[in-house]
């Protein structure tokens, strides 16, 4: 059923072509072909990817900004080419408003802990959305317990889309921040954060995105959505693990104290006084991960050769396939129909426990993710306490789908 789609689809992007880029999705898994649908936890990495870290430690590994031999000048170079590249990739307006961070985790415990502890005072108020992922609230309730600010949460209906006249209303002259999700991991939803954006700036608060799910996916343009940080993990993004971006405009990140203190992001010390850095450096604070950097140039030369227009496409696609086919499943319900929405379908199916459901597919070879997808809060709004969630990449197939279908088929007549 799905290969016709396969076909018809080969003009957008040459799925097989892709996957032969992957190695780990040439694999059995319980005596099945892997299908890999828990790309929002993390992707797979292209073979350019891995390559590039063995020929980082096996030709240049030296540590970076320090030493003037040659080593350590390749790798110095290796790891600023990768963040000029970024730069274009987000087109931020300067190089220096890209910080590397060990994760999207990383860089909001760092504008928590900065930007959020010198301008997040008593009486102020934080506001996040109801769909937001753990690492995007309890930083924020940290603050706001240590400060005495008041943390307020964006409603969202029935669809999973925030209710944007309710966000309007809970602005005023005490907000100081608006952290908000992109691309919902648990609903695929795609909030409208240029609006947010927007709105936020008439009353003089400042935006954090969470681009966590966004950056694989749709276009990310940091002059056009005009934030003043937003944050991604790499290795959602076909990078390693462990690596990922905090972009900050450059008035913002100036006025902040520094996040980790030591080595690299300092000017001068003694022990009296030290004079901090510069940005980027002043946000880096001891040895960075230089190889998986190094390695994540890359991940977005892939993304780039394919073109995120033609992804967004194909992922278009394969969500509407998706969708069309788990409806003919007797009891399944989707959590998640926002109207706006990326390649991630949630759901539950009556009388079925979903561990049960991830577990019995897992037997078939299909990687699902269960659970809160540490969206704990959300799960209480729809009185659930987890779902099945099947995450899309570029590399899945119309036919891993009806893989996928035809298991939670079998599984329901199972369970009647
Ligand atoms: N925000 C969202 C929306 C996510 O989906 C995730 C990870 O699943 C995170 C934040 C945290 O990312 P990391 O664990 O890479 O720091």
């Amino acid at each position: 059923m799905g290969s016709h789609y396969e076909t018809l689809n080969k003009d957008i992007l040459d799925v097989q072509k892709i996957r032969e880029e992957f190695p780990i999705l040439h694999q059995e898994v319980n005596g099945k072909p892997l299908v890999y649908f828990d790309n929002a936890a993390t992707t797979q990495k292209p073979i350019r990817v891995i390559n590039a870290l063995t020929e980082y430690y096996s030709g240049y590994n030296a540590n970076i900004h320090r030493g003037i031999h040659t080593l350590a000048e390749k790798a110095t170079s290796a790891f600023e080419d990768t963040r000029k590249a970024v730069k274009d990739f987000i087109n931020a307006r300067e190089v220096e408003e890209v910080i590397f961070t060990y994760g999207t985790t990383d860089g909001i415990n760092l504008v928590a802990s900065t930007f959020g502890r010198a301008n997040i005072n008593e009486g102020d108020e934080v506001i996040i959305s109801s769909m937001e992922h753990h690492s995007n609230i309890v930083p924020w309730q940290m603050l706001c317990e240590e400060k005495g600010a008041k943390l307020k949460v964006i409603p969202i209906n029935e669809k999973g889309e925030i209710i944007f006249e309710a966000f309007e209303k809970m602005l005023s002259e005490k907000t100081k921040l608006v952290s908000i999700v992109h691309v919902s991991n648990t609903l695929g939803t795609i909030n409208p954060v240029k609006a947010v954006v927007d709105k936020a700036h008439e009353y003089g608060a400042a935006v954090l995105i969470d681009g966590a799910q966004a950056s694989a996916h749709i276009n990310i343009d940091m002059q056009a959505l005009d934030c003043d940080f937003y944050v991604f993990s790499l290795h959602k993004l076909f990078g390693p693990t462990g690596s990922g971006i905090l972009y900050g405009k450059r008035s913002f990140l100036e006025a902040m104290p520094p996040f980790r203190g030591g080595g690299e992001m300092i000017k001068e010390v003694t022990f009296e006084k030290t004079t901090y850095n510069d940005i980027p450096y002043k946000f880096e604070a001891g040895t960075p991960n230089i190889a998986d950097v190094v390695a994540i140039k890359k991940a977005l030369e892939f993304v780039e050769e394919y073109g995120k227009d033609n992804i967004a496409k194909y992922e278009d696609e394969l969500l509407r396939y998706g969708n069309e086919q788990l409806q003919t499943i007797p009891g399944l319900k989707f959590i998640g129909t926002a109207q706006d929405r990326v390649s991630v379908i949630s759901f539950i199916i009556e009388g079925i426990h979903h561990f049960d459901i991830g577990m019995m597919m897992d037997a078939r070879g299909v990687a699902l993710r269960t659970g809160h997808h540490c969206t704990q809060p959300l799960m209480d709004i729809y009185n659930i306490e987890g779902t099945v969630r099947a995450s899309l990449s570029l590399y899945n197939t119309f036919e891993e789908i009806d893989i996928m279908v035809e298991g939670l088929k079998n599984i329901v007549e199972r369970f009647k």
